[in-house]
């Protein structure tokens, strides 16, 4: 008796493994190894970026600013400066009626290199680095870094490096101190136990000339020229990243997850895209973002609080030739969108930060997050029950297995995403992603399931 009546009336979590026969179990496996695939060859934004562009190259996705006008069923897409990309269907119904939103994005914690990188130091040459997002620094000694990035010279030649993700290919690597000699540093508080300024990547060791001083400086600057023809000088007009030169792999004896360098939050981004590739006909206007610099505050013209993506939609607006004036304003307010964006994962082995009833756990779907923010939801976008109610319409009729939960206990700490910059112009929106674990991490954790579960909701909340 209490059994039905609990049946009926309880929102259970169950683990979303258990109820799969073996035919969708085989999906969630095949789609799982087109997403680590995808993930090892898009470490970065802009790679993240030329892959996503081919992809919709592919699909039959063509430049927005090819189109003199639009209609319904159109495929574009814009791209901006290579770190960031809009992709759009026109939909059947007006425009008027509001965008149908996912938005996520590309960046991913890692080492940026400083703009004068290149020493020496007692005959061993390093880059200077600047960590870039929210790192624990001692996470990212003692482990292969690769180099990818791209040089632009004075002239405007561009050269693309990816260096260390190949087999025959070198690595690089931060060294840390043995533990013979680390007594002082062992007292430190963790987040001190490694400096920002000492995260210095170990680059060369040989020596170009016998005298002399920086010969092993001067022989790495050699080896540089000779490879991509630039000199000292062109590294002051470059970005270049360092990224674990680890390659995503399935994780556990049953291969159920995913460890990978940036899922935070490529594993919303690839998704999205891949769901956004098979859509056709759309009633609501479908539009996926892939944002930069969310990681560190989505300042700066490829980062979400840029004018950049009005520009997209203003520019559709005056191809559908509907234009007028505050029409892009009234577009947004009646607009919907999932903010998609990870979630942090209950991890039993820190289980003291999570509240149990409130947490995104792995193998239980897709999290929404009604709000973010810290403490008494400072900075948060808080979505409205309407809202979240008009979500769950979908997940449930799909029979989408999700969870609603929210970031860690509520004075530990917080977290935000780029919610509430598409909120601010009026859309509804709900952050909705996958669970992670070792968040921000070199390497960091996900469900397979999970991974599926996020494909199929943004499928779904396209075609609603
Ligand atoms: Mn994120
Ligand atoms: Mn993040």
């Amino acid at each position: 008796m209490s059994e039905e009546l609990q049946k009926k009336l309880f929102d259970k979590k169950e683990n979303g493994w258990v109820s799969l026969n073996e035919e969708e179990k085989q999906n969630i496996f095949d789609f799982s190894k087109g997403y680590m695939n995808f993930l090892n060859q898009a470490k970065t934004e802009r790679e993240f970026v030329k892959m996503a562009r081919k992809l919709a190259d592919q699909n039959g996705f063509r430049d927005i600013m090819e189109f003199d006008t639009l209609k319904p069923g159109d495929k574009i897409y814009f791209v901006n400066r290579n770190k960031s990309m809009y992709l759009a269907i026109v939909g059947t119904e007006s425009i008027e009626k509001g965008l149908h939103i996912i938005g996520s994005h590309v960046d991913s914690p890692r080492l940026d290199l400083k703009p004068n990188p290149l020493y020496e130091d007692t005959e061993m040459a390093y880059f200077n680095t600047h960590y870039y997002g929210g790192i624990k620094k001692y996470q990212w000694t003692t482990i292969p870094l690769s180099i990818h990035g791209t040089i632009v010279k004075a002239n405007g030649e561009t050269i693309d490096i990816c260096i260390g993700e190949d087999e025959h290919d070198p690595i690089f690597t931060i060294t840390d101190l043995l533990p013979h000699l680390a007594q002082d540093q062992m007292e430190k508080k963790l987040k001190n136990g490694i400096d920002g300024e000492d995260l210095n990547l170990l680059i060369g060791s040989i020596p170009y000339g016998e005298k002399g001083k920086d010969q092993v400086k001067l022989n790495i600057l050699n080896i540089l020229n000779q490879k991509y023809g630039i000199t000292e000088a062109d590294l002051k007009s470059s970005e270049i990243e360092l990224v674990p030169a680890f390659k995503a792999r399935s994780l556990g004896f049953d291969e159920s997850m995913v460890a990978a360098y940036g899922q935070d939050d490529k594993v919303c981004a690839y998704t999205s895209l891949a769901a956004m590739m098979e859509l056709e006909n759309v009633k609501n206007t479908a539009v996926c973002i892939l944002s930069d610099k969310e990681e560190i505050g989505s300042m700066g013209n490829t980062g979400m609080e840029s004018h950049m993506f009005d520009f997209f939609i203003s520019e559709m607006l005056n191809k559908l030739g509907v234009n007028r004036p505050n029409l892009l304003d009234k577009v947004f307010c009646f607009s919907k969108m999932l903010s998609s964006d990870v979630d942090a994962g209950f991890d039993p082995i820190y289980a003291s930060v999570s509240d149990t009833t409130n947490a995104g756990f792995l193998g239980k779907g897709i999290s929404l997050n009604k709000y973010t923010g810290a403490r008494g939801k400072s900075g948060a976008s808080d979505a409205n029950a309407e809202y979240v109610a008009w979500v769950r319409n979908i997940l449930e009729k799909n029979k989408i297995q999700y969870q609603i939960a929210e970031l860690g206990k509520v004075d530990i700490g917080g977290g935000g995403t780029i919610a509430y910059i598409i909120a601010n112009k009026g859309a509804d929106v709900i952050d909705c992603g996958v669970p992670v674990l070792s968040m921000h991490a070199p390497y960091e954790v996900t469900s397979k399931y999970d991974v599926y579960s996020a494909y199929k909701t943004y499928k779904a909340f396209w075609n609603a």
